[in-house]
């Protein structure tokens, strides 16, 4: 999920809003303001109402805030790079970089989160209760007319809130953290990353197909909130299929080396040639999208199309390779690497091609649409790799 901006960093962790965040807020606002507040003190003006709704928005916001930062801290804190919290739609979502390669840091990245939650809930309830409050008659549960104070109400909100997103991120369906607790848990116990996965995705497809489907049976009964439900379910069922799709893509990748799906070339240019002819002797030609640049048998850098693009076609007889090449060091696999890493240094880097090296020297070329092409083949024919 990629922020729409930026609200600065809180322990080295960007935190970003996403536009759809403005939505949920405004709705969350809307509904506070136009069916707890009332209830909770009539005497309470519409301008009240709104501001305590807006307040009440916000802070549950904050909430979800600290639930995330409490993932993407403790990923950091076994290593894990975390690229950012954004808020959006539908809540906040921390965006870790790779998954975790143990059971049990995915365990603790995963339970951390409800954990916080939890907390914060049992806090909010103790304030609550130490300020004189009374906890079920100030919480959204009770829908009897009352006469809150605006804290006592705030409050009521926020306890209730956050031990609901505890328990709500509990259940266990992939991809919400109760599902990748239970996916832990298997994994911990099967020794079986993917059959982990799978079982807790098919969980999450199953609890999203639930949520549709109750949804849809609260609409009909004349209940909008059930469009929420429903909203849920769908993205829990697509996010629990993307993950059992990336699932077989690695079960297809699975024993295949960057070796096996490499062009080996020993065809460079070199950093003195210009562009015009690189463009025309092997960009037009080979049917290559970049070129490797070699002095000697040593990698000096490697010229691309974008790198091409770069340069105004007028000037491409007088610019040598040298000048616009993406020089050493590059990113660069190796023969024995799983194709699957070799795929996801492409993807992390948005790069197309990449030069295979052997002790330092060039001997191939590995790309994305090779690859996409040899997986394509392997899936036709229901093959697996040559020694399996
Ligand atoms: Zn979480």
């Amino acid at each position: 999920m990629k922020s729409t901006f930026s609200l600065g960093k809180i322990a080295g962790i960007e935190i970003g809003i996403h536009y759809s965040w403005f939505f949920i807020l405004a709705l969350i606002t809307f509904s506070l303001a136009n069916s707890f507040f009332p209830t909770a003190n009539p005497a309470w003006s519409a301008a009240a109402r709104w501001s305590l709704g807006l307040t009440s928005a916000l802070l549950l916001f904050v909430s979800v805030l600290i639930h995330e930062l409490a993932h993407s801290v403790v990923a950091k804190s076994k290593g894990f790079p975390v690229e950012g919290i954004t808020l959006f739609l539908l809540g906040g979502v921390s965006n870790l970089q790779a998954e975790a390669r143990r059971a049990k840091d995915e365990f603790i990245i995963s339970a951390v989160g409800p954990a916080t939650s939890l907390a914060l809930g049992v806090l909010f309830l103790l304030v609550l209760v130490l300020i004189g409050g009374d906890p079920l008659a100030s919480t959204p549960l009770q829908s009897g007319v009352r006469a809150l104070s605006p804290l006592h109400a705030i409050l009521g909100y926020l306890w209730f809130i956050n031990l609901l997103l505890a328990f709500f991120n509990m259940v266990p369906a992939f991809p919400l953290d109760g599902g990748r607790v239970l996916r832990s848990i298997i994994w911990a116990f099967s020794g079986n990353f993917a059959t982990a996965t799978k079982i807790s995705a098919r969980s999450g497809q199953a609890v999203g197909f639930m949520m549709i489907a109750f949804g849809v049976y609260q609409v009909i009964l004349g209940n909008l909130g059930g469009l929420w439900f429903a909203l849920i379910g769908w993205f829990l069922q697509s996010a629990a299929g993307a993950s059992l799709r990336e699932m077989e893509v690695d079960a297809v990748m699975k024993g295949v080396h960057v070796r096996d799906v490499m062009r080996p070339s020993l065809a460079s240019v070199d950093p003195g040639m210009s562009v015009f002819d690189v463009v025309y002797d092997h960009l037009m030609q080979d049917g290559v999208r970049a070129m490797p640049v070699c002095e000697g048998d040593r990698l000096a850098g490697i010229i691309s199309l974008t790198d091409v693009k770069k340069v105004h076609r007028d000037s491409w007889p007088a610019t040598p390779v040298r000048e616009i090449m993406t020089a050493i060091p590059v990113h660069s696999v190796e023969p024995h690497e799983d194709l699957s890493d070799a795929l996801g240094l492409l993807a992390e880097h948005s790069i197309h091609q990449s030069p295979v090296l052997y002790e330092g020297r060039l001997i191939g070329m590995i790309n994305r649409a090779d690859i996409i092409e040899y997986l394509h083949r392997r899936k036709e024919l229901g093959i697996g790799s040559r020694n399996a």
